[in-house]
């Protein structure tokens, strides 16, 4: 078989995880043309394509080796290997990827008392997710009866086919609104970048190298700050004390005023008002906060 030359990655064609894909994409200086099928889109800069499927599609085709890499829920991917992926080679979570946040959680009705697993035994608990759930159950020493529906599993106690369940929860809102309570976080879950462990070594290798470089690029800068200050000489030991966590600052002279320096400090994360004001009062002044687009170490 004819090896590709062109990086390939899945990603979902129409979900919660579409949109943020293609913007981390985007970032990473990646554009596609679509097509009208709206399958398959050509990359028009970089050897890089996208195909669109379902998310549960992905973790399959990746191991198929019909795409080098997918972007996908820890969900879909652990599950995944927990359940059909057994037999195949493992596959990697190679970059969180720090958007579509979620945890797979069992909830149980209001009025049932839950203090831990053990209070599962013997219980009927429907879920999208046999696989996490079973391991999960094992793992606990519970022997409880999994009952796997493909959707709408938020209502299946009120149906009577289950006493509990085990689904995803973002804000929590679903559970409230049909009376169940959460009570055991299973899998902390966002998109991540999957692909299998070992990656191919030919043209496709260097643009795999460069896209995680890149990536890793993106990644920091969605939350590094940049922030800029001006302090006198007296006063820059107490302000450089207060700065948030990240490398050493760059310090700049301030023409025409000696006595005065202007200094420059890349953040990991945000910088709140607190922080500013405290910074402030140790002697900083003219104080500004930008977002970093782009970073190459
Ligand atoms: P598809 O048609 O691709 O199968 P889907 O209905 O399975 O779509 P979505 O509901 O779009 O998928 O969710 C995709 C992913 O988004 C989930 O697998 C999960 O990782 C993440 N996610 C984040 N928050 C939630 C949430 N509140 N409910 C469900 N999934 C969530
Ligand atoms: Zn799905």
């Amino acid at each position: 078989m004819k090896t590709r030359d062109r990086l390939r990655i899945a990603m979902q064609k129409s979900g919660r995880l579409t949109e943020p894909a293609l913007d981390v994409l985007k970032r990473c200086g990646l554009t596609f043309r679509q097509s009208r099928d709206k399958l398959f889109c050509f990359g028009e800069g970089e050897p890089v394509d996208l195909l669109l499927v379902r998310d549960d599609d992905i973790p399959g085709l990746i191991e198929q080796g019909v795409c080098d890499l997918g972007i996908v829920g820890r969900n879909v991917l652990d599950e995944f290997s927990l359940t059909t992926g057994v037999d195949g080679a493992p596959l990697k979570e190679w970059r969180p990827l720090g958007f579509g946040r979620c945890r797979l959680s069992v909830a149980v009705p209001q009025e049932m008392a839950y203090e831990n697993a053990t209070s599962l035994a013997g219980q009927r608990i429907a879920t999208s997710y046999p696989g996490l759930l079973g391991k999960w159950l094992r793992d606990a020493g519970v022997d409880a009866q999994v009952v796997t529906l493909a959707g709408s599993v938020e209502i299946a106690p009120k149906l009577g086919t289950a006493d509990a369940i085990c689904d995803l929860v973002q804000s929590g809102g679903t559970l409230v609104a049909n009376q169940l309570r959460e009570v055991d976080v299973l899998l902390e879950s966002e998109a991540v970048l999957a692909g299998p462990a070992t990656l191919p070594t030919d043209e496709r290798g260097d643009m795999l190298e460069l896209l995680f470089k890149r990536l890793d690029g993106v990644i920091q800068v969605s939350e590094s700050r940049l922030l800029l200050l001006q302090t006198s000489r007296g006063n820059l030991e107490a302000v450089t004390r207060l700065l948030p966590g990240g490398p050493q600052p760059t310090l700049l002279p301030v023409a025409g005023q000696p006595d005065q320096l202007m200094l420059q400090a890349l953040c990991a994360g945000e910088v709140s008002w607190r922080q500013l004001e405290e910074i402030k009062k140790a002697g900083a002044r003219e104080m500004f906060v930008l977002p970093v687009e782009k970073m190459l170490a």
